[in-house]
């Protein structure tokens, strides 16, 4: 790579570049302002401040030198090239060009002195450089080093640094920590924010490079410790938005009259105490008129489902309405499944409804729906989206409830916070309750999501067999399918999960369609690919994303019944799904899942009595960080020691990007490694909404300026 090109070459000035296209490409990189620009650090730095000789460089070493131009010549062969022979004193070299300007002929032409700068072979033929940048050498050597920055197509690195030398002299890098809070932050020496940016954009020969790659150097922990400082303030200010707003105050009707009670006694199991204390932390927040923010964290099938439903009986019993809202439209179904079976006939008693609205139903139901909603007969409804969609009015919403949290996009988020918004107008903020089977490891938790209060399902409903999860390759599959035989010869149920529907050209998996017909002939079933208009369910069936919805119910309702023993399936089933008599998941491409999607979907088994298998199938050869996620899925089964292990194979950038916490844009800070600054910033943000608001509201500016909404979803 040329890392800085010939100096009147076309590439080597922001003028002679055609402007409009770098200028694109700054904006796609979202470098917009000054600010963004002077926070744009390099990825790395190159030594361009000394000059070394040519006999004391070593063979593979990158290095720079001052020399004089003996000889250049074009030859044609063996590929059309510019040879440029060198000399310093000390030594010679061979300088070779495959892709050349005239301007470099001119700039190379015999007796030019000029800098050079590459990665010296030293051959059996002499030395050699291959595209060497040059520079011409009049001119001091940089005091600093060189930074190279992350950049993207069409924007070269020498008009990049350009511009973030101009960015760095007109950003307003005017400091926003109150003097009492730079006094009290943990970094050796006394940085400001304009000292640290400049010193990480041009750092100073003798730095120790290190501490800049593992960012422990004090002016990354200036960075960082400012990124802390926003994302605190955030947070604590939505916080005290909330603890403004008022809300229903929800009061459980602990008698023999209400929903609570009734549906308690008729459950066919006891709550684990997990499940009481859970509950018990919730109906605390709805008897307050602030607007409860909990997040419930509880393992695949910790028994969340029933949590909600109490929860929803305590709003009901109040007398407002509950909405429930799923990811998908199968696991609404579930959901509304179960909660019409427990909640209807104690809700017919009371002339009220539990009422499904999702976007697939035909227009007229919806709109029933719709009616029983704003009319409030509908005590409970459960859907999808369509749920927080304009068109949708409660009489009366007490409670939203969110399963499966960490699948909903930002998007939908903020639709549903605008959506409970509006509702606001009328009767008060509904109380929010998000539950989610992904948890994100307590200590980071306090810190990505402060703005909301945690409870955690951390016991499993008593009477389950632990899950065995084998690891084999995948070229042993008859052997799978001989076991596959042997469960539903038991009248067990199994599950066959394929990553993607079809033939994909750069991919190579199998693809489910496949799968599913052969599966079918290895087990001697015909292959049925319309459910819907079958005489009766196949044994074997296939499930995935693009079947109609009315498909995607008839599979589903056929393999909830038992019919369908063999589910052949994308990833479609990987939430909440819930057929205690599936016995054996079988997961093909097992390296190309995810921890946490491959937890969710071993959870779909060992739901009932029987013991159960989870077989992950693998491709060798393996990756080490695959290998370990499999190793660490046959090792344990608890959700929360897998979210560690998942945490500490992605960092915390990924780790929470994966779950879309809406906080993806903590760049520079590490939670893992900043607990001290994270300590200073969780104490400062506080102080500074008390005692300098001013700075909070300017700090919070410079860094999330308008991703602010984001950052709340
Ligand atoms: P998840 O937390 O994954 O959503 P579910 O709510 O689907 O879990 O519950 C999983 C299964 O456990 C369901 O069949 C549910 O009826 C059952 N269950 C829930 N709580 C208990 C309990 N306390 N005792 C026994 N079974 C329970
Ligand atoms: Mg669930």
């Amino acid at each position: 790579m040329v890392l800085w090109s010939v100096h009147n070459s076309p590439m080597s000035s922001p003028s002679n570049k055609s402007p409009s296209a770098a200028q694109q490409a700054l904006q796609r990189m979202g470098l917009l302002r000054p600010i963004d620009m002077a926070l744009h650090i390099p990825l790395r730095y190159e030594d361009e401040t000394q000059l070394q000789t040519i006999e004391s460089s070593q063979d593979g070493q990158t290095v720079q030198w001052q020399v004089r131009v003996l000889e250049s010549v074009v030859t044609a062969r063996p590929r059309r090239q510019l040879r440029v022979r060198v000399a310093d004193g000390t030594g010679e070299c061979w300088l070779r060009f495959f892709h050349f300007f005239p301007s470099h002929q001119k700039t190379l032409s015999v007796d030019s002195v000029v800098r050079v700068r590459g990665e010296l072979r030293r051959g059996l033929l002499g030395n050699e450089m291959v595209h060497p940048a040059i520079k011409p050498a009049h001119g001091d050597l940089p005091r600093s080093l060189t930074p190279v920055y992350p950049t993207t197509a069409g924007l070269p690195q020498a008009y990049l640094r350009k511009a973030i030398v101009n960015a760095l002299r007109q950003a307003d890098l005017c400091e926003t920590l109150p003097p009492l809070s730079l006094q009290r932050l943990p970094i050796e020496g006394r940085w400001t924010l304009q000292q640290a940016l400049h010193f990480l954009h041009h750092p100073d020969p003798g730095v120790s490079i290190a501490t800049l790659e593992d960012r422990s150097h004090p002016a990354w922990q200036r960075l960082k410790a400012e990124e802390w400082l926003a994302q605190q303030l955030s947070q604590q200010m939505a916080r005290r938005q909330r603890d403004a707003l008022r809300a229903p105050a929800l009061q459980p009707t602990d008698n023999e009259h209400g929903l609570l009670q009734a549906l308690k006694e008729q459950l066919p199991f006891a709550l684990t105490g997990a499940q009481q204390r859970v509950v018990n932390e919730i109906a605390n927040d709805l008897r307050r008129s602030v607007p409860m923010h909990r997040l419930l964290q509880g393992d695949v099938g910790a028994g969340k489902t029933v949590v909600a439903a109490l929860a929803a009986c305590i709003c009901i019993d109040a007398g407002w309405q509950c909405a429930l809202m799923a990811p998908t439209e199968i696991l609404a179904q579930q959901h509304f499944a179960k909660l019409t079976q427990w909640l209807e006939p104690l809700l017919q008693k009371r002339n009220k409804r539990v009422v499904w609205l999702t976007g697939s139903q035909r227009k007229s139901q919806r709109e029933a729906s719709r009616q029983m909603i704003a009319s409030g007969e509908a005590a409970l409804v459960v859907g999808t989206q369509a749920l927080i969609q304009q068109d949708t009015r409660f009489a009366r919403l007490g409670l939203a409830i969110v399963d499966e949290q960490h699948r909903f996009g930002v998007a939908q988020r903020l639709a549903l916070r605008a959506s409970l918004g509006e509702q606001a107008e009328k009767d008060g903020m509904p109380h929010l309750l998000m539950m989610t089977a992904t948890p994100i490891p307590r200590t980071l938790a306090m810190t990505v999501m402060a703005d909301l209060d945690v409870s955690t399902l951390d016991e499993l409903p008593p009477g389950r067999t632990p899950i065995v999860t084998k690891v084999i390759e995948s070229g042993k599959r008859d052997e799978i399918v001989r076991r596959i035989r042997i469960q539903l010869e038991a009248g067990r149920q199994v599950y066959w999960v394929c990553p993607l529907v079809e033939e994909s050209e750069t991919l190579d998996l199998r693809n489910a369609t496949l799968t599913h017909a052969q599966l079918c002939e290895a087990l001697g079933e015909p292959v049925c690919s319309d459910v819907l208009h079958a005489d009766h369910p196949p044994r074997v069936a296939l499930l995935h994303a693009r079947l109609p919805a009315a498909e995607k119910q008839a599979v589903m309702h056929a393999f909830a019944a038992g019919e369908i023993q063999l589910l052949v399936s994308t990833t479609v089933i990987e939430v909440g799904v819930d057929v205690p008599n599936a016995t054996l998941m079988v997961i093909e491409h097992a390296e190309r899942f995810g921890l946490s999607q491959l937890h969710q979907l071993r959870g779909r088994v060992g739901r009932g009595a029987q013991a159960s298998a989870c077989v992950l199938l693998y491709e060798p050869p393996l990756g080490p960080v695959a290998r370990e996620r499999l190793a660490a899925m046959a090792r344990t089964h608890d959700g929360f020691e897998l979210a560690r292990i998942d945490l500490k194979l992605r960092g915390a950038g990924e780790f929470l990007g994966a779950r879309q916490s809406g906080s993806s844009w903590l760049r520079f800070a590490d939670p893992q490694t900043d607990e001290h600054l994270l300590d200073w910033a969780r104490n400062e943000a506080l102080w500074m909404l008390d005692h300098a608001w001013p700075q909070a509201l300017l700090h919070m500016e410079r860094w999330i300026g308008g991703k602010s909404e984001y950052f709340k979803a």
